[in-house]
């Protein structure tokens, strides 16, 4: 995820790597390897909590927390890391796989936060927000032309979530849910994995790059 920009083009709606690449398993496990310094631990175990669930409620698949040797492991990689980028993004994820694959790296160099008047002031960035989109390619997902999804190449916290915040004076992150295009594509992978059918849609990618 960067901003202003994520550079490959979004066309259509919800998008899958073009060899859908996912999970042979429903029970997935994720490491929290360190933390970022913005914000206390428990904070940010009780975020990816949430931001696996708003995953998990809408598909067949289980969030596991392990302390290592997880299927998905979260970093927050310092500046000067080396990262498949060479301009600065919020973060990065690699489809599913073995090794490296599903594994979710957020720049420590970015101002994290749930802080509502802090991200909507534009000086720090969603850690809700752009670890749901990290974990979303994580799962198989790659971008989708839909404004306003989570898996919107873009960093746009303002535009689908700041109506919601206003009208409801619920948190942020706490109102932040899933696009039903976001719904869409995870069910794509994971609900004809179940073996229910599923209408068949979407477009691929042959970008299998992190994204
Ligand atoms: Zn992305």
């Amino acid at each position: 995820m960067k901003k202003p920009s994520c550079g490959f083009s979004n066309i259509g709606a919800f998008a899958v790597f073009s060899t859908s690449l996912k999970w042979s398993k429903a029970n997935i496990t994720y490491s929290v390897l360190n933390y970022t310094s913005d914000m206390n631990s428990s904070e940010v175990d009780d975020t990816l909590k949430k931001v696996f669930s708003m995953w998990s409620n809408v598909s067949c698949l289980n969030f596991t927390q392990v302390p290592k040797d997880a299927d998905i492991a979260m970093t927050f990689y310092l500046e000067g890391q080396k990262t498949p980028f060479m301009e600065e993004v919020l973060g990065y994820a690699y489809g599913p796989g073995k090794g490296a694959g599903g594994d979710v790296f957020l720049n420590e160099a970015v101002i994290w936060t749930n802080d509502n008047d802090k991200i909507l002031a534009e000086n720090a960035t969603s850690l809700r927000l752009a670890a749901a989109h990290e974990v979303g390619h994580a799962l198989g997902l790659a971008h989708s032309s839909r404004r306003g999804a989570v898996m919107y190449g873009d960093y746009t916290p303002k535009e689908y979530e700041y109506g919601k915040y206003k009208s409801t004076n619920v948190p942020y992150f706490e109102s932040l849910m899933l696009h039903q295009d976001d719904i869409d594509g995870i069910q794509y992978l994971y609900v004809i994995f179940l073996g229910r059918v599923g209408e068949q849609r979407g477009q691929t990618t042959q970008d299998q790059e992190p994204l």
